[in-house]
Formats: C-alpha cells, sequence, structure tokens
C-alpha cells in the first residue's frame, strides 16, 4: 500500500489523482489532501476517503469553514505551514504536487528534502528553481516522477534505451484553441475563446498557458531539468490530436512515442503505481475506428511564448522565476479583461529583458525577483509603437 498526499486536491490534476485513487484503492491510500479555498470540496473529499489531515492554506478562511462537514478521523489544519508538514510527514510515500503556479514551490521542496517521491505535477516549481531542487533531490534521494502528460511519456519511451542512447526528445503540443488563427483574430481572442481547449480538460490558468504555447514553453525547460538534457535535444512539434503524448529518439534514430486519450487519470497513474502497471480508470484508444494522427512545425511568430521557453532553458540562473511570475501575472490580468491575448508573451518577454539576470541565485534571491517580476508585470503596459 502507498500512502499517498495530495497537494491541490480540489483542482484538476487534484480531483483526478482522487479518481486513481479509488480505482486502485486496494494499492493506493490517501493520507492528506490539500485546497486553498474551496474547502467545502475538500470536505466532501474527506468524507470519501477519511485521510489523516486536510489542509485549508487560507487562513482566512478559518472562522468561516465549517470543520463538522469535515470526515470525524480527519484532522483539519490551516496555512502554509501544514502544507509544508503534510509534504513532509513520515507517514507519507509520496507526494502529487497539484497546486497551481510558483504557489507550489513550497510544498515540493518540503517533500524533496524530506526525501518523498514526487508525482510532478506543479512544473513550476523546477521552472523557478530547477537547479536548486534537483540538487536537493540529489542529496536527500527524492525521485521525481513526471505527472505532465508529455514528460510521462518521454518516462516511459525512455525505458526502451540507455539515458546515453538518446539523440533528442520531441514535446507534442495540442496546438491549442487558437491552432490555424490569424493574428488578426488573435488580437482580438477573448478569456471565453482562450479557455476552450480543444482536447484538455484543465484548470484555467494552464489552459491559456495552453492557448499561447507557454505551456509548452514550460514543458521544454521541465523537460531540460527532469531529463538532465541539453536544450539542443529538445524539440516542438504541434500534433492536434493529442494521442502521441511525446516521442524520444534514440542514436540509432527509431522514435519511441507513447500513445493513449487525452486524459490525465494515465500519467497520474503510472506516477503513482510506477514502476508497475495495472488496470485504472483511465479511457482506452479505440482501435476499432478510422483515425489518423497529424503532425505540423508549431508557428514561433504567431506564439512567441515558445522561443521564450527555450531561450530561458538556455540561460538559466534567474530567468525561469521572472518568466514564471510575469506570465503568471499577465494570464491573470488577461482573465480580468486587463490585457489582450498577444500581450501575454509580450509582457514576459519585456520583463524578462528588463530583469538584473543572476547566473546562480539562492532560493531567497529567486523569491524576491519573482516578488519584483509580479510587480512590474502588474503595472505593465503596452508601449505604442508595439
Ligand atoms: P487548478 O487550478 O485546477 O487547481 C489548482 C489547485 O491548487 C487547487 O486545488 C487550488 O485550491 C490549489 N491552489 C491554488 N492556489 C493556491 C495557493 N496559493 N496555495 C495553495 N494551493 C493553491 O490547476 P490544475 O490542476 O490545472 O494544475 C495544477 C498543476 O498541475 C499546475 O502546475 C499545472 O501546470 C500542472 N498540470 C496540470 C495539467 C492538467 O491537466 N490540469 C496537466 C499537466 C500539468 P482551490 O481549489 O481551493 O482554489
Ligand atoms: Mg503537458
Amino acid at each position: 500500500m502507498k500512502r499517498v498526499a495530495v497537494l491541490g486536491s480540489t483542482g484538476s490534476i487534484g480531483t483526478s489523482s482522487l479518481e486513481v485513487l479509488s480505482a486502485l484503492s486496494d494499492r493506493l491510500t490517501l493520507v492528506g489532501a490539500t485546497a486553498h479555498s474551496r474547502w467545502q470540496q475538500l470536505a466532501e473529499q474527506t468524507q470519501q476517503f477519511a485521510p489523516r489531515v486536510a489542509v485549508v492554506s487560507d487562513e482566512s478562511l478559518q472562522g468561516e469553514v465549517e470543520a463538522a462537514s469535515f470526515h470525524s478521523e480527519t484532522q483539519l489544519k490551516f496555512g502554509r505551514d501544514a502544507i509544508t508538514e503534510l509534504a513532509s510527514a513520515e507517514d507519507v510515500d509520496i507526494v502529487v504536487t497539484a497546486i497551481v503556479g510558483a504557489a507550489g514551490l513550497q510544498g515540493t521542496w518540503a517533500a524533496v528534502e524530506a526525501g518523498k517521491t514526487i508525482g510532478l505535477a506543479n512544473k513550476e516549481t523546477l521552472i523557478v528553481a530547477g537547479p536548486l531542487i534537483c540538487d536537493l533531490a540529489k542529496k536527500t534521494g527524492s525521485q521525481f516522477l513526471p505527472v505532465d502528460s508529455e514528460h510521462s511519456a518521454i518516462f516511459q519511451a525512455m525505458q526502451s534505451g540507455k539515458t546515453a542512447e538518446v539523440k533528442r526528445i520531441i514535446l507534442t503540443a495540442s496546438g491549442g484553441p487558437f491552432r490555424g488563427w490569424s493574428r488578426e483574430q488573435l488580437d482580438s481572442a477573448t478569456p471565453e475563446d482562450a479557455l476552450r481547449h480543444p482536447t484538455w480538460d484543465m484548470g484555467p490558468k494552464i489552459t491559456i498557458d495552453s492557448a499561447t504555447l507557454m505551456n509548452k514553453a514550460l514543458e521544454v525547460i521541465e523537460a531540460k531539468w527532469l531529463f538532465d538534457l541539453d536544450v539542443s535535444q529538445i524539440e516542438v512539434v504541434v500534433h492536434p490530436q493529442s494521442l502521441v503524448h511525446s516521442i524520444v529518439e534514440f542514436s540509432d534514430g527509431s522514435c519511441l512515442a507513447q500513445l493513449s486519450p487525452p486524459d490525465m487519470k494515465l500519467p497520474i497513474q503510472y506516477a503513482l503505481t510506477w514502476p508497475d502497471r495495472f488496470d485504472g480508470p483511465s479511457p482506452k484508444m479505440d482501435w476499432t475506428s478510422t483515425w489518423s494522427l497529424d503532425f505540423a512545425p508549431p508557428d514561433r511568430d504567431l506564439f512567441p511564448a515558445l522561443d521564450l521557453g527555450f531561450e530561458v532553458a538556455r540561460r538559466g540562473g534567474s530567468c525561469g522565476a521572472v518568466l514564471n511570475a510575469a506570465n503568471e501575472v499577465a494570464v491573470s490580468r488577461f482573465l480580468g479583461g486587463d490585457l489582450k491575448f498577444r500581450e501575454i508573451p509580450q509582457a514576459c518577454r519585456e520583463i524578462l529583458d528588463a530583469h538584473n539576470f543572476d547566473p546562480d541565485p539562492t532560493l531567497t534571491d529567486l523569491t524576491r525577483l519573482d516578488q519584483w517580476a509580479r510587480e512590474e508585470t502588474s503595472r505593465w503596459t503596452s508601449s505604442p509603437s508595439t
């Protein structure tokens, strides 16, 4: 029996993780779960799973939360420190990091420090602090098992060869809702348009990141750290069907891909049960109907976020923290109707270029730069010439 903590259990990845736990209840048990504000949903989850602890990280809700709605055997805690405590608790074997954004770094860091196995969904952790957290993991023996579907696909395909035999990896991208749109159409794209993802059902932040291709940009950086690759070994291809989740090309030219319907329960389950596989709740491929797979290069002019990702992956240092913070704020301003769609990568580019590059930042430096980039992006306006 593996003992699991799910940080961010009320989100898209969190609820899919709980579906996997429920389907594999003879192998996986929930020790703790966290939400930020959706405490009613968290309370319902405790009624189903009776975990030892439930955490509401927004402390300001303490007066409003009804403790009686939680399972009688579940201890209710508040605040960010309670996330840290859960992530490093002795009775936890594997921590699923499903909190969105840089807010997920603290819990992931605590779990890595405690030497836990990490089911890594919160890619922002690697974007902000890739080298520091990878060093920490080496010291504590903590292992990252990717939940992101592309990285899970690569992890699975890599098991067909030796690391030294990997020539390159090809990350697939659906292309998002705006694949094939013109510049003029993109100029008037609304949050509703951007939230209508053609193949994946995800939380709002990553859905907007998919529309700008910033998600793929972040995944390039994530892949570099997860698989210890040189950036020149990473490529991106648009694959609208989202059935091939990524490809590994080995030195002899053989390409191994992983296919499954676009549903996160499979990569989540693989991270939770690795190195074993079991029948589970993920939908299966239908090999009785006719279908085809398309691949095309991404449009880097219309979706400049992708090049930002490659650049940041190459430069390293403080770039990831700044890009991530700028993007989080720009996405939130776009969702609030305060920025246009194409201004998201534009703001990120300008904040990145304006920052004081540090090639070897500490965690404190990164926190300070994250804050700086958030403030700058909050007041950023597009200059008339662009
Ligand atoms: P959601 O927005 O659906 O869920 C986010 C979760 O994080 C919720 O449980 C939310 O709690 C919690 N949360 C939000 N803000 C904070 C905060 N400040 N402190 C603590 N907890 C917080 O996101 P997703 O599930 O879509 O994404 C989660 C992570 O997984 C992201 O890093 C994303 O990049 C990654 N990922 C997601 C995929 C997907 O298919 N959704 C695919 C691959 C990666 P509450 O509900 O109370 O607000
Ligand atoms: Mg992905």
